[in-house]
Order: structure tokens, then C-alpha cells, then sequence
């Protein structure tokens, strides 16, 4: 029996420390694992009864970069008092850095534990073992650094020579004597789909899918399929979060930053001209990337670019400019997978209704409330003011005491002058750092300035105009909407055919927006359906002229909001391939006009014989000249009705001059 292992601390816990530090070392070196196990029963063997073993560790490095939950809940059983023994196989598997391993020598020391590895029992209380564990932990540190200093050195020498085998994409392989060949399968040129290698860990196997970008954009950056054997690529950078140090891999590396490039180091799949051109491509295009975060303005038609993102897979939306209109798209999912778009819609509804929202966000109540708040602000720093100034006086005033002490005093007694001498220096000190004080505070309310309270409402309510005014840049309203929103969430309601976004206002507050789609294969410049329904029916009747006085009337306009006129209904008809107003000398319809000539009266009876049902006429669409069958005017009794109506009015007649369009609808 031990000495150290006194009858007290063998009644108390001992706790079993196992811990393996990579993954890797976990699988295959099984034999240390079950070692550090046995030592249970070591500890069984040695007296304990109570025996906590802490295997919450595995596969986590001791190094001090990772959290390692089991060493917090050691030192916490250590702190209890209730631990007798701690056991590990050795020094290092407790800590590779002096920081924890001190810590536990302390905390062992302190509540009288010992450490028991395979060579011996420790009692960090006693001045000789103190400083054997010191040591040993020093050494596990050095040991560490050791290690990682000569691999890291052989590496790159290895890599600087080209022979280091480091992870190839698909396409190469490694032939034996380390040289780089191509992977001899012909399908890699033949096929659409391309090879991939997958990420699981484990065995490297070979799989053929979809190119995606991810892919694509690894194969043309990867400079091995230049020919060029590169290594040191990427970094590691180490940040230190909640007092730990957190190492994070895979930052890339400007080219010029590479450990080692080796160009024609083996045959490639294209040349390095070719390459290079490819690099200096895509850095010309990065400006793509949607990235994570939401984006600043960059002008541009769409008011909401970079602030939507989408609801079903999380993505920002992506800004499309199929001609004159907008539209937003989330098809980062086909970019990446191939997959089919997500969710898209028209940007000029979903703009208005933005505008709108943000119109009213910033409309008079707002602005009232920002002014009270900026008053109370005001108010505060008045006090503020005022306080230092008091402080001034009361300091002008010790300074002014303070030199009537020292002008007092007799001269000769210099201990006492010397002594109030300082005094009045430390006064007037005091003084001169209120006076810069007051002063800083009085500049830095000058660069902050309230502003006119008539003078910011009347700009809120000039906002609207100058919001919708044509010259207004986007850039501005793009500013004005990032610093009101946070983000927009967006999705599509298919079946009330609804543009559902959810605003993330800058304040905190959220609100939901319905925005109707546009109907399908319409955009908002296209002509009314109702007005070509009228050209449908006009067309080949009636000339453009009378087509476009008909669509006037009816309050119809084109697709872009001007009056009809020949020439937009000559386009509007081509463009919907109607057929023009053939001139016929023998028309088999007439218009009222004709028709009252022929009969002779005036065309305000010709009207009334239609309204009475007398005379058979037809108007393609309300508003549109009558059209009067030919042989209705040649029978014997329409005639003989217009005269006898012609006799009875009494009303006079009104003159219609030949080849003169009527100035009224011809109703
Ligand atoms: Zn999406």
C-alpha cells in the first residue's frame, strides 16, 4: 500500500479519465482505449469502491482549441472534495496545454487528491510531486508542439518536391513512385453526367450524378486539371470565442499565398493559359454570389433587390430583367442542384405595395414621433450641460480660493507654499479639463443638430411625389428601403395566386404583406384583353380610325396608358394579325350616317327607327358605329316610315355635310 494512498482518500471517488484524441485513433488503436479502461480496474485493485469513469472526451484533442466536456465535469468532481484518486494512463491524455493541466494540479492539490498514472501516485500537495507533474505537463506540451512542428515540416517538404498524395478530385489517380496520372476511364470525356467523389468519410468511391455548380466551379478552380500540383491552398485561422480559441480549416488562399505550385507537374485536362483565363472569368463574374446576407443597393430596376429571401428553402432571391420588366427568382436550387426553380413573381406589383408600406412607415405620425424623440434627447443633454457647467463654477471658484491661499501665504514658510502651490495646480487642472469638457460636448451638439420640425414634415409629405417621381434614382429608394428593413421573407400562395412577404422592419417588428400575382402571360405594358376584344370584333368592318374613336370612347387605352390613335391601332392590329378595313364599293352594311343620306332624313331618325326596332342594325360593341344592312334600306316600307316620321317631327333638321365625320357618338 501506498503512503499517499491514504485510508481517507481511498473512502472517497476516484474518477477514471479516458480519452483518445482523434477519431481516427479511436478505430484503430483500440488497444490504447482498453488500457486506459483497465485502469479501473487498477483503481478497484488499489481500494476504491466508487469509481466514476469520464469517457465523455473521446475522440476530442487535448490541445486546449476544443470544448472538452468530460475534462470540465473532472475538475467539477475535483472541486466537490468527494475525489480521492485521479486516474489516466498519462500526463498528456489529461491536458496538452499548461493552462488545464496547472488548473487540475491546483484544484487536486487544494481538496487533497492524488493523480495516479501507470508510473506512479502523485500528490501535487507535496513540493517534489508538484514539480514532477509540472514537468510532465510541460514536457506533454513540448511533446505536442514536437510532433505537430516535424510533421507539418515533412509535409511541406514532401508537398515542395510534388510527391506529397494529397486529396486528388476525380479525374486524376495516383500512380505508383507518387506521380500524378489521368484517370484512364473514358466515360469522364464522353459523359453528361460527371463523376463526383462524395464527402462521407471513410473509403473514396467513385460516383456518377448531375453536375451541379458546386462541382462545375471545384473543377474549374482546382488547378490540378491545369497540370499544376498545388498544396497549402487554404488556411486555418483561430478565433477565441467565450475565452477559448476556436480553429476553423478551409480558408482559401490567394494564389500568390500557395505553400507550393508546381505547374507542369503532370499531364492536365487543359492548359494553364487556359486555366487562368477561366480564374481571372469567374472573379469578373463574383459579384453573382447571392452570399448569405442581405446586400446593399446596387441600383438597378428592382426596389427589393437583395432583401427577399425565400420561404420554402431559405435562400435570397435572385433579380431577373427579362426585358423592360423584374422579377424575382429563387433558382439558387437549380444553379447548385439542377433542381427546378423554387418560387418567382413579377417585381411591379410587389414594388408598388412595398413603396406603398414604406410611404406609410415614414408618413407624418412617424416622423412626429422621431421629433419627440429627438426633444427628449435635447432635453437630456441640456441637463447634461448644465450639470458640467456647475461643476466649472465650483472648480473656478476652488481655483480662485486656492490662489488667495498661496498669495497668503508668507513666502519663507516654503513647505507650506510648495504644499498649496500644488493644490492650486491641481485646481486649475481640474478646471482646464471641464472648460475642454464643456467645450467637446458644445461640438458634438453643433454636428448633431435637431432638425426643423415644419421642415421634416413638409419633406414627409413631399416623399410620395418625389418617391414615384420617373427621375428619382433607385440607388436612393434601394438606401432608403435598407435602412427600414431588415429583410423580406417571400413566398407564393398558389392558390389565391398571392405573393405572401413577411417584412423584418429595422425596428424589430414584423408585418405581412399580400401582394396578388399578375395573371400568367400577362405583363402590366400588354393591351387590355377588352380592347382587343374590340379590335377582334372591329377589324376588317370599320377603318382604324373608326376603331380607335370606338376604343376612346369607351374609355379604353393602350398597353402603356396614351389615347388610340391610327397608328397604335394599325400596330396593335398587326401585332394581333387582324385584318385591315377592306374598301368595298358595295358594302352589304352601312353606317348611320350613309344609311340617313340614303333615306334621306337626318341620322337622328335613322336612330330612332333603331331604338323603335324598325329599322334591323347591329353594333359590334357598345360605342361602336351602327351597321346597317344595305337591303333594309332598299325595302319600299323602311321608306315610306322614315318619310312619315321625316313629316311628322317637327323638330329641325340638321344639316349633314358629305364626307364629315359626326361630332357625337353616332348612338
Ligand atoms: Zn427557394
Amino acid at each position: 500500500m501506498n503512503s499517499k494512498l491514504t485510508p481517507e482518500r481511498i473512502l472517497r471517488k476516484a474518477v477514471v479519465y479516458v480519452r483518445q484524441s482523434k477519431p481516427s485513433q479511436l478505430i484503430h488503436n483500440q488497444e490504447s482505449t482498453r488500457l486506459q479502461f483497465s485502469l479501473a480496474d487498477r483503481a478497484r485493485t488499489l481500494g476504491f469502491q466508487r469509481i466514476i469513469v469520464i469517457d465523455d472526451d473521446q475522440g476530442r484533442t487535448g490541445s486546449g482549441l476544443v470544448d472538452r466536456p468530460g475534462f470540465q465535469r473532472l475538475a467539477a468532481e475535483v472541486c466537490s472534495g468527494e475525489v480521492g484518486a485521479v486516474f489516466c494512463v498519462e500526463a498528456s491524455r489529461l491536458a496538452r496545454n499548461g493552462r488545464d493541466w496547472h488548473h487540475l494540479i491546483d484544484l487536486c492539490g487544494m481538496v487533497g487528491a492524488v493523480l495516479v498514472d501507470l508510473d506512479g501516485i502523485y500528490d501535487p500537495a507535496l513540493t517534489n510531486d508538484r514539480l514532477l507533474l509540472g514537468m510532465k505537463g510541460t514536457i506533454s506540451e513540448f511533446e505536442l508542439n514536437l510532433f505537430r512542428q516535424r510533421s507539418t515540416e515533412a509535409i511541406l517538404q514532401k508537398a515542395i518536391r510534388g510527391e506529397l498524395q494529397i486529396q486528388i478530385p476525380v479525374g486524376f489517380c495516383w500512380a505508383p513512385g507518387s506521380k500524378l496520372e489521368k484517370d484512364p476511364d473514358q466515360r469522364v470525356q464522353q459523359a453528361i453526367q460527371l463523376p463526383a467523389f462524395p464527402h462521407d468519410p471513410g473509403e473514396r468511391k467513385m460516383i456518377w450524378k448531375l453536375p451541379g455548380y458546386a462541382t462545375l466551379h471545384s473543377m474549374l478552380t482546382n488547378p490540378i486539371y491545369a497540370g499544376a500540383y498545388a498544396y497549402g491552398k487554404t488556411e486555418t485561422r483561430t478565433k477565441v470565442v467565450e475565452g477559448r480559441a476556436r480553429k476553423s480549416a478551409g480558408h482559401r488562399k490567394p494564389q500568390s499565398g500557395w505553400k507550393v505550385l508546381i505547374q507542369a507537374h503532370h499531364p492536365g485536362y487543359l492548359s494553364w493559359e487556359e486555366y487562368e483565363r477561366n480564374q481571372s472569368m469567374i472573379a469578373a463574374n463574383a459579384h453573382i454570389h447571392s452570399g448569405a446576407a442581405p446586400k446593399a443597393g446596387r441600383g438597378g430596376g428592382a426596389l427589393l433587390s437583395g432583401l427577399l429571401r425565400c420561404r420554402r428553402c431559405g435562400r435570397m432571391l435572385h433579380v431577373f430583367y427579362p426585358g423592360t420588366i423584374v422579377r424575382y427568382v429563387c433558382n439558387a436550387a437549380r444553379g447548385q442542384y439542377g433542381e427546378r426553380t423554387c418560387i418567382s413573381f413579377g417585381g411591379f406589383r410587389v414594388d408598388a405595395a412595398m413603396s406603398k408600406e414604406l410611404l406609410q412607415a415614414i408618413s407624418g405620425n412617424a416622423i412626429q414621433a422621431a421629433l419627440e424623440a429627438a426633444e427628449q434627447t435635447q432635453q437630456k443633454r441640456r441637463d447634461l450641460r448644465q450639470a458640467i457647467e456647475l461643476e466649472l463654477e465650483q472648480a473656478r471658484y476652488e481655483a480662485r480660493l486656492a490662489a488667495r491661499r498661496y498669495e497668503s501665504v508668507d513666502p519663507d514658510q516654503r513647505l507650506v507654499a510648495a504644499e498649496l502651490e500644488a493644490r492650486w495646480n491641481t485646481v486649475l487642472q481640474k478646471t482646464k479639463e471641464l472648460e475642454n469638457k464643456l467645450q467637446e460636448f458644445d461640438d458634438e451638439s453643433q454636428s448633431a443638430p435637431v432638425p426643423n420640425k415644419q421642415v421634416l414634415l413638409s419633406l414627409a409629405q413631399d416623399l410620395p411625389a418625389i418617391w414615384s417621381s420617373p427621375s428619382t434614382d433607385m440607388r436612393l429608394k434601394q438606401r432608403i428601403v435598407r435602412i427600414l428593413i431588415r429583410e423580406i421573407v417571400a413566398d407564393v400562395e398558389e392558390k389565391s395566386r398571392e405573393v405572401v412577404l413577411v417584412i423584418h422592419w429595422a425596428g424589430g417588428r414584423h408585418s405581412e404583406l399580400r401582394v396578388k400575382k399578375s395573371e400568367t402571360g400577362r405583363s402590366r405594358r400588354c393591351t387590355d384583353p377588352e380592347a382587343i376584344e374590340v379590335l377582334r370584333q372591329m377589324a376588317g368592318k370599320f377603318s382604324d380610325q373608326q376603331i380607335a374613336a370606338t376604343l376612346n370612347r369607351l374609355g379604353l387605352r393602350t398597353g402603356v396608358g396614351n389615347a388610340w390613335n391610327v397608328s397604335r391601332v394599325h400596330s396593335a392590329r398587326s401585332y394581333h394579325q387582324l385584318p385591315a378595313f377592306a374598301q368595298n364599293d358595295q358594302p352589304r352594311e352601312v353606317t348611320l350616317q350613309v344609311a340617313a343620306q340614303r333615306l334621306n332624313v337626318s341620322q337622328s331618325i335613322v336612330r330612332r327607327m333603331i331604338e323603335d326596332k324598325i329599322l334591323p342594325a347591329n353594333q359590334v360593341v357598345v360605342c361602336a358605329p351602327w351597321q346597317i344592312p344595305v337591303e333594309a334600306l332598299d325595302s319600299e316600307a323602311i321608306r315610306t316610315e322614315a318619310i312619315n316620321i321625316k313629316n311628322r317631327a317637327r323638330v329641325p333638321q340638321s344639316q349633314s355635310v358629305e364626307g364629315q365625320q359626326s361630332m357625337f357618338s353616332e348612338r
